[in-house]
């Protein structure tokens, strides 16, 4: 993954606060968002994350005006503005098919924003430059779209958004149609834009590497609603459902019960009597029917155990070299199994296929969850 490095901050009250209450919008019997609730910071970077059908498109088409809520309101820095038509709101937006002009330059697709809002010639040719050089794209102006590559158009997009000064910027799903490396990229890009302008920015994507490599905050959406709303290591720690912990990385959950509890540490049992221990901050009872979700990285292959930590063992049933890191799958009992990701550094023993191993994990590398949900 493209490891990114941004500045400070340098001011983020460029950015509007975008506030969702009771946000609904039903199209005949479709719920398609179910009474939202949301407060986006000014200059905050907040992602809407979720499955296809899960209403990050028509919540981000409401903030732009494209939509009407059902019912619910939206206010700008405390302002409804629910029947403001898009072009009075400020916002700029780049979408997937960024819909480009073909038949006109670069910097004629960058103006047209401008011309449309009456602003005068000089001024024009002076923020289009202005705008190119945010996305790195001096000396491009006199070409013609189809005269540049696709990551090229989808900054000229970027550009042609944040050219009249907006203080939100909407992207629904703006790199889907990029290749992995091409979107590894732009996805700095707009982070480093992001931090530069400190605009507001309301990000749509499926991708869960996206939110988790781009946010301040992601919104995880199902059936209309938000699920979980946190920082993305909050969502990626502690997961507050399967479906969270499920969505978002890959994950081991076992289905257990609470065989034992001692202030916030609980032994788990899972189905075929593998016992585990895990602290959580939640409360459980005993005997209570729970998940526990374990992160592939959170376990260590050990040659001894390990003091003060959960420590099976198991038998090595499946191993995956994937260049950077190893993936080994462990039967731990009859049912349990365990896939345990570890680096790949050279030398080291690797495992294989057979292989009697322990593993070890801490009490904390662990999440009980409620087994309400799927
Ligand atoms: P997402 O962006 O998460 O894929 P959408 O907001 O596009 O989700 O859609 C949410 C739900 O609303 C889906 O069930 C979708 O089929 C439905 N939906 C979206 N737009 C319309 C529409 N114009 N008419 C009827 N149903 C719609």
């Amino acid at each position: 993954m493209a490891n990114i490095q941004v500045q400070a901050f340098k001011d983020r009250s460029a950015g509007t606060e975008v506030q969702l209450v009771n946000l609904s919008k039903i199209y005949q019997n479709v719920k398609a968002v179910d009474n939202v609730n949301l407060i986006i910071e000014k200059g905050e970077f907040l992602t809407l994350l979720g499955p296809s059908g899960s209403g990050k498109t028509t919540t981000l088409s409401m903030i732009a005006g494209f939509q009407f809520p059902t019912s619910g309101d939206i206010l700008f820095n405390g302002e409804p503005i629910n029947y403001l038509p898009p072009e009075k709101r400020n916002i700029g937006m780049v979408f997937q098919n960024y819909a480009l002009f073909p038949h006109m330059t670069v910097a004629q697709n960058i103006a047209f924003p401008l011309e449309m809002r009456k602003f005068e010639k000089k001024s024009i040719a002076k923020e289009v430059n202005k705008a190119l050089k945010i996305v790195r794209l001096e000396g491009y102006g006199q070409r013609y779209i189809k005269q540049i590559s696709g990551g090229q158009a989808q900054r000229v997009a970027l550009a042609r958004a944040i050219v009249y000064n907006p203080t939100v910027l909407l992207m629904d799903e703006p790199l889907g149609a990029l290749d992995k490396k091409l979107r590894e990229e732009m996805q700095i890009e707009i982070k480093h834009i992001h931090e530069e302008l400190g605009l507001t920015v309301i990000y749509v994507t499926h991708d869960q590497q996206e939110a988790l490599t781009m946010s301040d905050r992601i919104a995880l959406m199902n059936n209309g609603q938000i699920v979980q709303l946190g920082s993305p290591s909050e969502l990626y720690q502690k997961p507050n459902s399967k479906f969270v912990g499920t969505f978002l990385g890959e994950s081991n959950l076992w289905e257990g019960t609470i065989s034992l509890k001692n202030d916030d540490l609980y032994e788990v049992t899972a189905l075929d009597g593998v016992k585990v221990r895990t602290i959580s901050t939640e409360d459980f009872h005993l005997n209570e029917k729970v998940s526990l979700l374990i992160r592939p990285e959170w376990p260590t292959i050990n040659d001894d155990l390990v003091e003060g930590q959960n420590n099976l063992t198991g038998t090595i049933i499946e191993t995956i070299y994937m260049g950077d890191f190893s993936k080994y799958e462990l039967q731990l009992g009859q049912e349990t199994t365990m896939v345990v990701k570890t680096p790949f550094v050279p030398g080291q023993y690797v495992c294989s296929k057979g292989d009697q191993v322990s593993v070890s994990w801490q009490y904390k590398g662990g999440v009980i969850l409620k087994n309400f949900d799927q």
